[in-house]
């Protein structure tokens, strides 16, 4: 292959496995990084090797990413593949100012032209994608769930170590507070209700919520429901510049489809639209659509699935 080295560094250990078999497809050798200790670097399966980089109280991930930066260096060419999470995108973001780089984030297609690593991007507001690849020795990419698929024969590494070098950060934590809010990892949920504006009011999500809980989904939204309305965290937001799911099943409720929000879900293996707009692009996208109510038809599934 000729690509020589993948690094691979996740603060998810759920998103580690497909991003280990991503880059296994496109490397002779793939190293994880991963913030925990020496038990969990052992529990990694897909990658040559594994190194783990301790976080101890009041410290950051992001504090070891001019030790990683200082490894991969030791490569003549290297790509890193970084998940999409936001801590993954300020990782991803350092890294590429310390390897003299730049990143493309929420790549997709990856593949190998020419002994470059290609991928493609969406681009001006999700109405194109764009091929790009790196013209120097070093490349950080983000991906998002469901870029790559996990391989069902992935073995533990042999290779596992703990990173060199140390943390260091310009920054010190002065205080902790919990948000209120309950993050979802919808990235990784093989069932996801999926709610859009055609929610009037904030108390409906209650149904919504009933619902998934009947299909054992979590809620995920369209962004004006989190970024406008504020009703669920930003971190429930689906599309081009939110989550990228890829769940078994996904039932989306009073959403219109657009572009940038299909960009996010297109890779479900099915998705049932609910509409009432028999126009709704949505329908355009979905395996299954029905025209109809959300406040008839969500109510009616609840009690046929209760
Ligand atoms: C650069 C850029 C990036 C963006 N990134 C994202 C992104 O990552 N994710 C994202 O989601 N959006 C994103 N957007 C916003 C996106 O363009 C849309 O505005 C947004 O997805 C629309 O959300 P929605 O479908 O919930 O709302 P709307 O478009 O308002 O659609 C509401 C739908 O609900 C239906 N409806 C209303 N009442 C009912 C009812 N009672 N029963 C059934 N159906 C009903 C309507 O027919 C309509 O189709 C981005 C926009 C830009 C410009």
């Amino acid at each position: 292959m000729a690509i020589s080295s993948v690094y691979v560094i996740c603060d998810n250990m759920e998103a580690l496995a497909e991003l280990c078999a991503g880059a296994k497809s496109v490397a002779d050798k793939v190293t994880a990084v991963i913030f925990g200790d020496e038990a969990a670097a052992k529990s990694v399966c897909g990658a040559d090797a594994v190194r783990y980089c301790p976080v101890g109280e009041g410290a950051s991930p992001e504090d070891w990413t001019g030790a990683i930066a200082d490894e991969i260096k030791k490569e003549a060419s290297a790509a890193v593949f970084v998940n999409n999470s936001i801590r993954g995108r300020c990782i991803a973001g350092k890294l590429a100012a310390r390897l003299d780089t730049a990143v493309m984030t929420n790549a997709a297609d990856l593949c190998e032209e020419d002994g470059k690593l290609v991928c493609s991007r969406t681009v001006y507001g999700g109405t194109a994608h764009r091929k790009q690849a790196f013209s120097g020795a070093y490349g950080v990419f983000t991906f998002g769930g469901g870029a790559f698929e996990p391989a069902a024969d992935a073995a533990a590494a042999s290779d596992v170590a703990v990173m060199p070098g140390a943390p260091a950060s310009s920054y010190k934590r002065v205080a902790l507070h919990e948000k209120k809010e309950v993050g979802v990892n919808l990235a990784v949920a093989k069932r996801i209700v999926d709610v859009g504006r055609g929610l009037a009011k904030e108390e409906d999500l209650e149904m919504c919520r009933q619902l998934a809980s009947v299909l054992g989904a979590e809620v995920g939204c369209s962004r004006p429901v989190a970024e406008n309305n504020k009703w669920l965290p930003k971190t429930s937001y689906m599309g081009i510049t939110g989550v990228q799911v890829k769940p078994d099943l996904i039932l989306v409720l009073g959403v219109s489809g657009q572009v940038q929000h299909i960009g996010g879900i297109n890779k479900s293996k099915v998705i049932v639209a609910v509409n009432k707009d028999k126009a709704a692009p949505i329908f355009k996208n979905a395996d299954f659509g029905l025209v109809g109510d959300i406040y008839k038809v969500v109510p009616a599934l609840i009690e046929k699935l209760s």
